[in-house]
């Protein structure tokens, strides 16, 4: 060997690190859960983060121990993912609306060591403290507050925790293959599975999502961060905005439309990222406030398909660029982020759009391909769908705790079914298990989703797989009117006509007053499917 570069291992105390020492004066805007906003920077981050660390320390928290958080976004929880990666501990963020037993089970499937939480979340925790027995400490992310003692007894405070910390405290030496953070997937099927992210996978995937093609994020930018810190890390901007500079607005418990806008006009946010029907609710206060949102120019969404009339409106209305993007819990989570290649640029505006509506095309650090239904590899033509199959620097190779690996001959199956073109331009026509399957031939959910949504009367529509006699399976469309609309089904049929093929068009049409979701506000299909799955059957009896 003529020569060395210096190994230095990528740690997540490296992200903190760089944003104190370049970027500290960058304003982090924090709504807290009580209401009311706290101005923070990367410094003060920084040094609080370090006396969280020392203050785990004292509370006995051995490395590589999991620590459970379950908060908003907020300066503090940003403050726990530093402070307890940075310190190698486990940064285990849960998801404060499953279900009471789904907690139980994750907490105790983690041994969480640790609990920080938000005051809104004290008295589902007080309930089921007695069947958490790995947890020793549980910390309010707040100063003192008598009421909440009285609620959990022995409960200690967060910022008493910083008030003991030592500011001095120095960043571990770790393994950059240590584990960092954990996060379950929402298990709508069988028990929720951890997927445990390492440093190296998380600075990888920071390096990924800041690139120009991907998210863009640079020092100029101020970014508000609407997707929850317990879903996927907020797809991984907190570790990002530290690696570039950016400046971090966090909405806290307040996620309607209202409160985005007045957060987006009062804070000057140049870049918000979340899921669709977060924007719905953003879109609908926009229309009723007249706010243009100056500000705002990028929106990123994904983690649901984002109708290309949600991309239109932002776009049009709004002078906002929507950049669609595709992940999972999985991939830590982004795999796909929609941008124009060079060759593109040549195109009519209406043809760029069109080609915009995908997922998009894989970051680098991430390969997919579709699988046929036989085992074989398809060529991807834009047209075939298969089962989509990624491997990368950040997808999971085995489950949290799991035995076997998750992996087929070095690949996971997403369990999306999905289109990708000679150029990597991937199209999700539906999750596997959505898809709707009459008399042969499949019929994406997504698809007769996004027409819905055009309609100018319709807020929001999912459609499922209603059992049928004779197809097996027909699609069946549940929709949220507007308020005062008199839209009926065979009205909403019609738009469907010159848009599908005409076997693909819905049988029928229920109209409800909302629509269930997840804590992510993602459809709960399944539950859809319960509910209304017999429906077409006895409507034909
Ligand atoms: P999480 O959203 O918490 O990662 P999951 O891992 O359960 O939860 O969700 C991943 C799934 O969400 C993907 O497999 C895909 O079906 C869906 N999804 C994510 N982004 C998009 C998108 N842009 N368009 C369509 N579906 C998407």
């Amino acid at each position: 060997m003529f020569g060395q570069m210096m190994k230095m291992p990528l740690l997540i105390s490296s992200l903190i690190n760089h944003a104190e020492m370049y970027h500290g004066e960058t304003p982090i805007v924090s709504v807290e859960t009580a209401g009311g906003l706290t101005h923070t920077c990367w410094a003060e981050v920084a040094r609080r983060s370090r006396k969280l660390a020392s203050s785990l320390d004292h509370l006995g928290m051995a490395t590589s121990e999991c620590c459970g958080t379950i908060a908003w976004n907020n300066h503090r929880h940003l403050e726990i993912y530093f402070g307890v990666s940075g310190s190698g501990r486990v940064c285990h963020t849960i998801n404060p609306r499953l279900f009471p037993t789904q907690l139980v089970y994750i907490i105790n499937h983690a041994q969480d060591k640790i609990l920080f939480l938000d005051k809104t979340f004290l008295p589902v925790i007080a309930q089921l403290r007695d069947r958490l027995p790995t947890v020793q400490h549980f910390v309010l992310m707040s100063a003192q507050d008598e009421e909440a003692a009285s609620l959990l007894p022995g409960l200690l405070f967060y910022e008493d925790l910083i008030a003991q910390g030592d500011e001095n405290f120095v960043w571990p030496e770790l393994d950059e293959q240590d584990a960092s953070s954990l996060c379950y997937t929402s298990g709508t099927t069988g028990d929720p599975k951890g997927v445990l992210y390492s440093h190296r996978s998380t600075l990888l995937h920071s390096f990924a999502i800041a690139l120009p093609d991907s998210m863009g994020l640079s020092a100029r930018e101020t970014i508000l961060p609407v997707v929850p810190m317990f879903h996927v890390n907020a797809w991984g901007v907190p570790y990002a905005a530290a690696m570039v500079g950016a400046a971090l607005v966090m909405p806290g418990p307040g996620l309607d439309g209202g409160s985005l806008l007045a957060l987006i006009d009062g804070q000057h946010v140049t870049l918000a990222l979340g899921v669709p029907t977060i924007w719905q609710g953003l879109l609908r206060a926009m229309e009723k406030s007249e706010s243009s949102v100056p500000s705002l120019r990028r929106t990123i969404i994904g983690g649901a398909a984002c109708p290309p009339s949600m991309i239109s409106t932002f776009r049009d209305q709004y002078q906002v660029e929507t950049i669609h993007a595709w992940g999972m819990t999985e991939l830590s989570p982004v795999g796909t982020v929609n941008h124009l290649l060079r060759k593109h640029e040549q195109l009519s505006e209406d043809d760029q759009w069109k080609l915009r509506a995908s997922q998009g095309r894989p970051l680098f650090g991430i390969e997919l391909r579709l699988m046929g239904d036989g085992g074989d590899v398809m060529t991807p033509d834009g047209v075939v769908q298969g089962n989509l199959q990624c491997r990368g620097h950040w997808v999971v190779d085995t489950y949290f705790k799991a035995e076997d690996s998750a992996l087929e001959e070095g690949w996971f199956s997403t369990g999306d079914v999905s289109t990708l073109d000679e150029d990597g331009y991937m199209t999700i026509r539906d999750r596997s298990k959505d898809i709707i399957k009459s008399g042969g031939e499949w019929i994406s959910t997504v698809e007769l989703e996004n027409i819905a949504v055009a309609h100018p009367e319709i807020l929001s529509a999912a459609a499922i797989a209603a059992k049928h006699v004779k197809w097996d399976e027909r699609p069946l469309l549940i929709v949220v009117k507007r308020e005062g609309s008199q839209l009926d089904a065979p009205e909403l049929l019609r738009f469907f006509e010159d848009k599908i093929a005409k076997w693909q068009i819905p049988d029928d049409v229920v109209f409800v007053e909302a629509l269930p979701m997840n804590a992510t506000g993602k459809l709960l299909k399944n539950k859809l499917r319960e509910t209304y799955g017999d429906y077409l059957l006895k409507k034909n009896t």
